[in-house]
């Protein structure tokens, strides 16, 4: 490894470009837009900052080959990842693009113009190869395979960069340094030998003594550096991370270690992507990294199988060892030796000594449940913070959707349902009626697309309000299957624990609605007074899979209302 304080040539755009960003500002709101995409905004921040030295720009199509083949840049510097910049076909025509052009970049949040970039080709991504070869299958199990299929638009634009300005972060801002940011201040604490650490997850003690024990073997400070661009789709948010990050700081040894937050977009690329992250680390000054078991890695493959090896990513590290001015610290699998309780790397265990380890598959169930986390395992501070984001069921929000006829006594049911709800407490608890939501409280004609956007605008409602924990009694007719779906996704995609969803189906016959109407809706229906009357002039079409079916014309409302806690108490959620 050749010598490292702090991290050799860094290409900081940003500062290289500032006597000139107000001229390119101006140069920009005259050309063409590229309105970056989430992973593409990642990408730049990192080329402007430096954080990927040495690319100046993305990729053209003799890196972009190269480093696909051969894990090098066309001068054969080594660089593992492609970090292309793709653009449909149809933008590409019309803005008439091709070599030379000169292109805003702008960011997708606020429209912000960040960088100009200047066209040197346009070719077309290889994506069955770069998938095979970066990531080692053609597998949409994997999720920047996926990506590769699905997202990425039909070309890639290579070309430099002139920085106009970092993108905005709102968010942690105290706790977000670019590359020169984190050298100074290495530089200012006398840090000479830095590890940095790298997490998508929440910490707990495995990371702390994994950390710490590097540290002491190197005699090193600590860099614990966690991305908070992209991860794996399904992880812990970052917001919930970064209050667990914090609150595990203060377990460190006072002056021990730094938080420094990486807005990177990760590729679970396994292998390639520990040499990358390495390079990145080394870029933002640190001296050694750790490596891990299973670094970067996406999880199963579509046989169900891993996709790489638990060392392979050490393994690639290791190869690239003397060109890579950073020092690996690999580890074996920490595991929890309760008779002495340590931590140990799992190759240094004495055979016979018993070992404990919680899966973060049975972390989840435990959160779920609300059952215990030992104290061996991970602090009182951290783990409160995931219970907060991750409240056990009896305390997480839900919607229970009623579907019905007029006067099929679903409006009675869910009026009582609430009663029994307030009765109970713990919980907030919302009613919405079908008629709440209409402009006025009168029956009268609606068209099937008035229903649709009414059923929409509860299932609005009832999503945030489930994630914000409360329980949702939702009353709309919603006479059609795909209306009900698009509630049900509403609710289970509103992020946060409360994607808790239950359709009953209150399957009252029309007769029996019609017959005690005492209103006379149905009747002024028949006359046609009120047209697209459900069940009268338009379909009920009914639910092939509810998970209740009640009925008022033969059950009691008691009954009706019993069947329904014990639906609910049987999820956990009562
Ligand atoms: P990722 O590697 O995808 O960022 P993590 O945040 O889980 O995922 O892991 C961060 C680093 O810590 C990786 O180098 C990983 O190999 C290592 N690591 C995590 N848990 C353990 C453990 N129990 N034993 C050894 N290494 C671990």
């Amino acid at each position: 490894m050749a010598n490292n304080p702090h991290g050799g040539v860094l290409k900081d755009l940003v500062a290289r470009d500032a006597r000139i960003s107000a001229q390119l500002r101006e140069e920009a709101a005259g050309l063409s837009d590229i309105v970056l995409t989430e992973r593409q905004l990642c990408d730049l921040e990192l080329i402007m900052n430096g954080g990927f030295s040495p690319l100046e720009g993305f990729m053209n199509e003799k890196d972009y080959k190269s480093v696909v083949d051969i894990l090098r840049l066309a001068d054969g510097t080594l660089f593992p990842i492609p970090i292309t910049l793709d653009v449909s076909k149809e933008k590409i025509e019309k803005l008439s693009i091709q070599s030379g052009s000169r292109l805003a970049l702008r960011d997708p949040r606020d429209d912000e113009a960040l960088a100009v970039l200047t066209v040197d080709d346009l070719y077309t991504p290889e994506r069955v190869k770069e998938a095979e070869q970066v990531f080692g299958a053609d597998d949409p199990a994997h999720p920047s395979v996926a990506y590769l299929r699905n997202r990425v638009q039909d070309f890639y634009v290579g070309g430099a960069i002139q920085a106009i300005q970092p993108p905005t972060h709102v968010d942690y801002v105290e706790l977000r340094y670019t590359p020169s940011e984190l050298r100074s201040h290495f530089k200012k604490l006398s840090w000479r030998k830095v590890v940095a650490f790298q997490t998508r997850n929440p910490m707990h003690r495995a990371h702390r003594e994994l950390t710490i024990r590097a540290a002491r073997q190197r005699q090193a400070n600590v860099l614990i550096h966690p991305v908070v661009g992209l991860t794996k789709p399904g992880d812990v948010d970052h917001y919930t991370r970064v209050r667990v990050y914090k609150a595990i700081m203060a377990k460190y040894p006072n002056g021990m270690g730094h938080l420094a937050l990486l807005p990177l977009a990760m590729r679970m690329a396994g292998p390639r992507e520990a040499v990358w992250h390495a390079i990145i680390r080394k870029n933002y000054g640190a001296t050694h990294f750790i490596v891990g078991r299973d670094h970067a890695g996406p999880g199963k493959n579509s046989q169900g199988k891993d996709f790489y090896g638990p060392y392979d990513a050490q393994d690639l590290v290791s190869q690239y060892h003397e060109e890579l001015q950073i020092e690996m610290v690999p580890f074996q699998q920490m595991t929890y030796l309760p008779s002495t309780d340590e931590y140990q790397p799992i190759d240094q265990v004495p055979q016979g000594v018993e070992t404990l380890d919680i899966s973060g598959t049975e972390l989840r169930r435990r959160l779920k449940t609300g059952a215990p986390i030992p104290d061996w395992f991970s602090y009182d501070a951290v783990v409160k913070t995931l219970r907060e984001s991750y409240p056990p069921r009896d305390k997480q929000g839900f919607v229970v959707l009623f579907t019905g006829l007029y006067n099929s006594g679903k409006d009675t049911i869910a009026k009582a349902l609430q009663v029994t709800f307030n009765e109970q407490g713990g919980r907030s608890v919302s009613l919405l009626l079908g008629e709440d939501v209409q402009e006025d409280k009168v029956e009268k004609s609606y068209t099937p697309q008035e229903r649709h956007v009414n059923a929409m605008r509860i299932a609005f409602v009832s999503a945030e309000l489930a994630r914000a924990g409360a329980a949702v009694i939702a009353a709309p007719i919603a006479p059609v299957e795909a209306t009900r779906q698009s509630i049900k996704d509403t609710v289970i995609h509103s992020g946060g624990p409360g994607g808790n969803f239950f359709l009953v189906h209150v399957a009252t016959p029309l007769e029996h609605c019609e017959k005690t109407d005492r209103k006379g809706v149905y009747a002024r229906a028949r006359k046609g007074d009120i047209t697209g009357f459900v069940g009268v002039d338009s379909t009920y079409e009914a639910p092939a899979k509810a998970d209740l079916v009640v009925d008022m014309a033969v059950q009691s409302l008691s009954e009706i209302v019993h069947s329904i806690v014990l639906l609910l108490e049987t999820n956990g959620l009562l």
